[in-house]
């Protein structure tokens, strides 16, 4: 495959909506990356909004617009593809029981696949804050341009020493290490710059074999520098042709990770500390009650960290107290939940009824389990076989509702009452490059 060389200099700028468009989030970092390299990128840029500042309220409002388009009193047809419409009579014959089964699988699918494709239709166009959504159903799984998130969420969640046997992990560790030489992150923007390898390899000072192999497309340029507050005139930022870019640290000026230091050299006392303060607000360029107000949410995250600790001790130390007779043992073993008791209570039965307490603790689990239903044997085998019995009539129930339900044409009525429509689609909000893009996602 050849990749046309487009040399991209791109600014992204995603409000913080919603999981998985952070800059914290590692997919989306891991992917940036791989679009530099496949775009050809000289410069890129991805900024958020700061947090507690969705500007006119565009999340709410866009789903506000959401909902206007969705809810036009029509109703969704459920049932596009009637069941054995695209079969002949002979073939209906022919039909195993498990080839119907998968025959009414694909068939489901098919009607949340339409669907999803009605509400993406439905929600296009919509107008909102002076602009229109665009709207698109989200691709099949199988087609995916990035294929591999499962590897990449096993090669991350992998321990130091697995994540060598991890499959994909010399791509992936050739990725992470092209983004640890050419990005910086802070807490709203990651930004990438070619040839910023040079910096980041301080001992040799010599190019990446991307970069080397990939030169500039359009004129050189370097990173973009933070702003930083201009002393001779208060209230303003220096001039970006100005400003430092040599020598700094992501965030060095964000006044926000720069209280958090402050607050933890000097606790909540520098509320009252007025020259310490005074020299805060005139170097980072923020009034002092902003200041003040970040200090009390620091505060109050700290009390309230302190009351779930204080709370986790109390309860660590009632569990530690227990005895015998505080374990409704025949819920526990009959409910399946014995396992889940700490190696600690499972010995307070293993001793109280003479057995041995040498062993893992799955080896503990079965001989508690053992010794429980040997002297409980006959009682349990009749309340088995009134359990089953339960089931079976149970199952019949849900799948003769879940029949009548399916042939009825789906309504929406109200955003909040999650659809029935035996697919867990959900929209979802994704802002990227344009702010008011909705991709419908597909079962
Ligand atoms: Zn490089």
């Amino acid at each position: 495959m050849t990749v046309r060389s487009f040399g991209e200099r791109s600014f992204k700028r995603s409000p913080l909506i919603g999981p998985g468009v952070g800059v914290s989030n590692y997919e989306v970092r891991f992917r940036d990356a791989e679009l530099a390299r496949v775009h050809n990128s000289d410069y890129r840029v991805r900024c958020h909004r700061s947090r507690g500042d969705s500007g006119q309220g565009e999340a709410e409002r866009t789903n506000s617009a959401i909902s206007d388009a969705l809810v036009d009193g029509a109703t969704l047809e459920w049932e596009k593809y009637r069941r054995f419409e695209d079969l002949s009579e002979e073939e209906i014959k022919q039909l195993s029981l498990q080839s119907y089964e998968e025959y009414e699988k694909k068939r489901m699918e098919k009607n949340a696949w339409y669907v999803c494709s009605q509400v993406a239709e439905r929600i296009d166009d919509a107008p909102v804050l002076k602009d229109y959504i665009k709207s698109k159903v989200s691709e099949s799984p199988d087609e995916l341009f990035f294929f591999n998130s499962v590897y990449l969420d096993n090669y991350r969640g992998a321990s130091e020493r697995n994540k060598e046997q991890a499959p994909g992990a010399a791509y992936f560790r050739k990725i992470e290490s092209f983004m640890e030489d050419h990005y910086i992150r802070g807490e709203l923007f990651m930004e990438f710059c070619r040839d910023a390898c040079k910096e980041s390899r301080e001992e040799s000072s010599n190019l990446c074999s991307w970069c080397s192999n990939n030169r500039w497309v359009g004129p050189e340029t370097e990173r973009i520098p933070q702003p930083v507050p201009d002393s001779n005139n208060p209230g303003h930022f220096m001039d970006i042709y100005q400003t430092e870019s040599t020598g700094r640290t992501p965030d060095d000026y964000l006044p926000r990770k720069c209280i958090k230091d402050l607050y933890e050299e000097h606790s909540d006392s520098i509320r009252n500390d007025q020259d310490t303060m005074k020299s805060f607000c005139s170097k980072y360029n923020v009034e002092e009650k902003h200041v003040i107000a970040y200090v009390n949410h620091l505060k109050d995250i700290e009390i309230r960290k302190d009351i779930r600790t204080r709370a986790a001790q109390e309860r660590r130390r009632q569990e530690a107290e227990r005895t015998y007779k505080d374990f409704q043992w025949d819920n526990l073993i009959e409910g399946g939940k014995v396992q889940k008791l700490r190696v600690r209570e499972l010995d307070l039965y293993l001793n109280k009824h003479g057995l041995t307490t040498v062993g893992r603790k799955l080896d503990k689990v079965k001989a508690i389990r053992c010794h429980y239903y040997r002297q409980n044997k006959e009682t349990v085998i009749t309340e088995e076989l009134s359990s089953d019995e339960d089931d079976v009539e149970f199952e019949d129930e849900e799948s003769e509702s879940g029949e009548a339900e399916s042939d009825d044409d789906y309504v929406f009525v109200d955003l909040d009452e999650q659809p029935e429509i035996g697919t867990s689609s959900t929209i979802q909000f994704v802002s990227d490059e344009q702010i008011f893009t909705v991709v419908v996602q597909g079962p």
